[in-house]
């Protein structure tokens, strides 16, 4: 079987810019305000594991290439 991978958000580095979540061909992105985040900006996370299908089109498109697909264990 093959392995899946899930994107991983360097949330250091993430403009917020929203591109990933746009360009999610099964909206399995969501935007969400962390509660850590005290400038209340909208971060891309994953809805669930299931509803993505490991693509990697969000990662090739982050202007900024801070999304990494990994393999899920
Ligand atoms: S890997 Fe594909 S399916 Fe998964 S979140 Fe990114 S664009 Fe969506
Ligand atoms: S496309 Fe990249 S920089 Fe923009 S919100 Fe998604 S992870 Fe962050």
């Amino acid at each position: 079987m093959k392995e899946k991978k899930l994107p991983k958000f360097d949330y250091v580095t993430c403009c917020a810019c929203k591109v990933c979540v746009g360009v999610c061909p099964v909206d399995a992105l969501d935007l969400t305000i962390s509660k850590k985040n005290t400038f209340h900006i909208e971060y891309p996370t994953l809805k669930s594991h299931e509803a993505c299908i490991g693509c990697g089109i969000c990662a090739s498109k982050c202007p900024i290439d801070v999304i990494e697909m990994n393999v899920v264990n």
